[in-house]
């Protein structure tokens, strides 16, 4: 079951809720008992790694997945 992450908007507090996806657009309560929480980005575990929004590119093959350098510079071609 995917985990959504909130925020209360009134305590501030983090927090997240396992739902599943039919309920995705639900709004949820804040442990405090607030009910003015926003929903933040999904953290739904595809892409492993780091944080960011956008989308990681299709990797070609199996790689270590390093902190840049060496393919995405111009160095490897291929
Ligand atoms: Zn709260």
């Amino acid at each position: 079951m995917p985990r959504y992450e909130f925020r209360c908007r009134q305590c501030d507090a983090q927090f997240e809720v396992s739902r599943p996806m039919a309920a995705s657009g639900d709004p949820a309560v804040c442990p405090q008992g607030h009910q003015d929480t926003v929903k933040l980005l999904s953290t739904v575990a595809v892409a492993r790694g780091g944080g960011g929004g956008a989308p990681a590119p299709a990797a070609s093959s199996g790689g270590g997945g390093g902190g840049g350098g060496c393919c995405g510079g111009g160095c490897c071609a291929g």
